[in-house]
């Protein structure tokens, strides 16, 4: 799902989000909500990515797994707006000590794989021949996910026969690197409390003089911390430069670039402790349906955007930049600075939905999920909205994720649109793409019921026979076959693979339409 000018934001593979059902008494099986089943999506930075299908269907749940609000039950979510550096979670360490083992257990996987391969390819076409397939896609999916946890932390050096000593300097390199950012983080904190301080001093009515004396022992402080960060900076610089060289000597290998290529900063969210995704909860925010309910009552609106904040360690309590920051953010978002010591209850669905937007924005956020955003609002105020959300997108450089029932809005506000049925992406094209050629039988059977001013253009709308089977035993095959009108037998048996018809269209039908 490469686009070589875009970079991706979120590259999402294979996701699996089952919620488990409580077991009654005569259950013998263990039985599952299959909410998300095998979602492989990149969402690229700065885009606008839809994300449509009737209610039910996974949308929602999908949208609060990327940001792990809920943690995932399988898969990769990959999240490239900062370096796995910086974060140094401890799966990586684990992956790191274990580099030895992990390319064993790497090669015995692919073993399987290709064993498995063998056996699916003797059948004959037919039932055991289909239910072999989901093996073999299994096998495939444990060998790639354990190749993609080595390469991308190591790269090249995976061509090394004895990976013990590049496992020893990536560990020092790690344990070093941690050291230096809880460093750094205190000296955040430090700065933080020392701006407090001066603010509070000054708000007592303390002249510039007194404010310097009384608060510069915190600035010697800070600046001790400094000198010391500059120390361990340089400590990594030398175990970087060991690195470096041993890099050198692996580079001739003729595979070393094959791997060097898989090399990359990103962060596997899926992987993450509660601890270390709280880090990340600022890159990654949520804009609710609900402007009524997801604003605390008893929180005037800077209490409300400035938690955050004060949570992420923006500025101190008592530091007086943040109520102008937080009346700057208030009118991006078109609420007046005097709103500020308000309530919500004071306010309308849509100027509550525009105090969702700023607490979320505050936090200067790289990828935003907008659950069905406007969903419950009056339409003349969906529109303002929209607009508000499109202007900051520009403004700020946002990614969104925008969720909606509503054909008409995705087709308004997005650059690619996703298409869900049961829990898997099923088509994704750019807008135009997709709405000039649905390719998949459920987005063509969604399109004809959005309804048309145009007289001579009138389409016959394709009724959807039924409802949405259950996602706790769904259909065989393709899920969509049990509504689906050109089903045929192979549809109830075999899960058609997402491919590419065009460059950027994707689509999972055995029988694809309009191509
Ligand atoms: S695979 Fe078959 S049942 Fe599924 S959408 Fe395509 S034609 Fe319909």
């Amino acid at each position: 799902m490469e686009n070589k000018d875009k970079k991706v934001l979120i590259r999402v593979q294979n996701l699996k989000q089952y919620f488990p059902i409580k077991k009654g008494f005569i259950q013998k099986e263990k039985l599952y909500v299959r909410a998300n089943d095998d979602v492989t999506l990149d969402i690229y930075e700065g885009e606008t990515l839809g994300l449509v299908g009737e209610s039910g269907c996974g949308k929602s749940t999908l949208g609060r797994t990327l940001l792990q609000l809920y943690a995932q039950t399988d898969g990769r979510t990959m999240y490239y707006g900062r370096d796995v550096d910086e974060i140094a979670p401890d799966y990586v360490l684990d992956i790191l000590k274990s580099l030895v083992d992990r390319k064993k257990e790497y090669f015995n996987l692919k073993e399987k794989e290709v064993n498995v391969r063998k056996q699916y390819d003797a059948l004959p076409d037919g039932d055991e021949k289909y239910s072999m397939r989901t093996h073999l896609l299994e096998a495939e999916k444990h060998a790639r996910d354990s190749f993609l946890d080595i390469v991308q932390l190591i790269g090249g050096f995976f061509v090394a026969e004895d990976l013990a000593p590049i496992s020893d300097i990536l560990v020092k390199e790690y344990k070093a690197g941690v050291e230096y950012r809880k460093l750094k983080e205190k000296l955040n904190d430090a700065r933080v409390a020392y701006e407090g301080a001066r603010s509070f001093q000054k708000e007592k009515g303390k002249t510039k003089e007194q404010i310097d004396a009384a608060t510069s022992n915190a600035l010697s402080q800070i600046e001790k911390q400094e000198e010391i960060i500059k120390i361990k900076e340089k400590e990594l610089e030398e175990i970087r430069m060991e690195i470096y060289k041993l890099m050198k000597k692996y580079e001739s290998n003729p595979d070393f670039a094959k791997y060097e290529v898989y090399r990359d900063k990103g962060i596997n969210l899926a992987r993450l402790t509660e601890e270390e995704s709280r880090k990340l909860r600022k890159d990654l925010q949520l804009i609710f349906q609900d402007p009524y309910s997801s604003l605390n009552p008893r929180m005037t609106v800077g209490q409300i955007i400035s938690e955050g904040l004060l949570a992420h360690k923006y500025f101190d309590k008592n530091d007086e930049k943040m109520q102008n920051y937080v009346m700057e953010v208030m009118e991006k978002c078109g609420l007046a600075p005097y709103f500020i010591h308000r309530y919500p209850h004071q306010f309308s669905g849509g100027q509550r939905q525009r105090i969702g937007i700023a607490r979320s924005l505050a936090l200067k956020p790289k990828f935003v999920v907008c659950d069905e955003a406007v969903s419950a609002l009056d339409v003349s105020i969906q529109s303002q909205i929209i607009n508000l959300l499109l202007d900051l997108k520009e403004q700020e450089n946002l990614t969104y994720l925008f969720i909606s029932h509503d054909l008409s809005v995705i087709k308004y506000i997005s650059d690619r649109v996703g298409v869900m049925y049961l829990g898997n992406i099923v088509e994704l094209a750019t807008t135009e793409e997709l709405f000039a050629h649905p390719t998949h039988p459920y987005t063509e059977a969604l399109l004809s019921a959005i309804p048309t001013t145009d007289v001579d253009n009138k389409k016959e709308a394709i009724i959807l026979e039924g409802d949405i089977p259950s996602p706790i035993k769904p259909p065989t095959g393709c899920k969509f076959h049990t509504r689906c009108r050109y089903a045929t037998d192979i549809c109830k048996k075999v899960t058609p693979d997402f491919e590419e018809v065009r460059p950027g269209h994707f689509v999972a039908c055995h029988h694809k339409i309009n191509l």
